[in-house]
Order: structure tokens, then C-alpha cells, then sequence
């Protein structure tokens, strides 16, 4: 790795931001903190999933965000996450690293079960957003 050249920024196409809640005190918060979210980003906030999908080890639901709001939005929820667990992962053309090698967690990292992720994949652009923001971050 280390002799080989840097990997370039422009192998990430977007981000996700996954918002995780437990039971119903962690479900108000993230209710809560969707709703600040889609009041100051311009997003793409996806659907509940109240069960364990995918990769996911709880119940969560999905930000799309292009990259030019990585800077705004990450530092954001960190100081708002309200104890949430949140990962976030870059979409590259290799979506298991990016779940499993390559995320930053705000909050307590929880379990991935990145088995079940391709390793090779068309990079997800970002989701057409969704959220209409009136306030500043
Ligand atoms: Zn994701």
C-alpha cells in the first residue's frame, strides 16, 4: 500500500450517512434530529427502516449527500447527534471496503455485516435531494 500511489478523492462519487435507533427513546431522537437535517441540508433522506436491512446491524434510515456537503453536515452531526450511532461511509466503486475499511462513526461504531456487500459496483451518485432547507447549519 504504502509504495503505491494515494488513492484520489474522485473515486468517491457521494456519501451516505446512516442514522441507527433503538427502541423508542432512540427513535424520537432520530426523528428529531431528521427533522433538523432536512431543515439546513440539501439531501436526500431515505426511507424508515425500522427492521435490520442490508448491512445494517439496527434499524436506521439513509442520508444521501453530495460531496461538497461533507464539510458542512459531518461536523454538524457530530455536535447533534444526540448519542446516536451514525455511520458514515464514502460510495466508491467498492461499497464493502467502504462500509467495513474505510467509514468514520459518530457515536458508538456498531456491528457491519459487510458480507453481504459487493466488492465491485457502479459508484452510487448522489440522490436527487429530497429536503428543501430553510435555516442555516
Ligand atoms: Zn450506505
Amino acid at each position: 500500500m504504502s509504495q503505491d500511489s494515494p488513492r484520489s478523492l474522485a473515486e468517491i462519487a457521494s456519501y451516505h450517512a446512516h442514522v441507527y435507533f433503538d427502541g423508542e427513546i432512540e427513535r424520537r431522537r432520530a426523528e428529531w434530529l431528521r427533522l433538523r437535517i432536512a431543515e439546513r441540508f440539501r439531501v436526500r433522506l431515505g426511507n424508515w427502516h425500522d427492521r435490520q436491512v442490508g448491512p445494517h446491524d439496527q434499524a436506521m434510515y439513509q442520508v444521501s449527500f453530495a460531496t461538497g456537503i461533507f464539510g458542512a453536515l459531518v461536523p454538524w452531526l457530530m455536535l447533534n447527534h444526540g448519542g446516536l450511532s451514525i455511520l458514515i461511509h464514502p460510495n466508491t466503486s467498492n461499497p464493502k471496503r467502504d462500509h467495513l475499511v474505510d467509514p468514520i462513526w459518530i457515536g458508538r461504531p456498531l456491528a457491519v455485516h459487510g458480507e453481504v456487500l459487493p466488492d465491485d459496483h457502479e459508484a452510487e451518485e448522489a440522490l436527487e435531494p429530497n429536503t428543501e432547507p430553510t435555516l442555516p447549519a
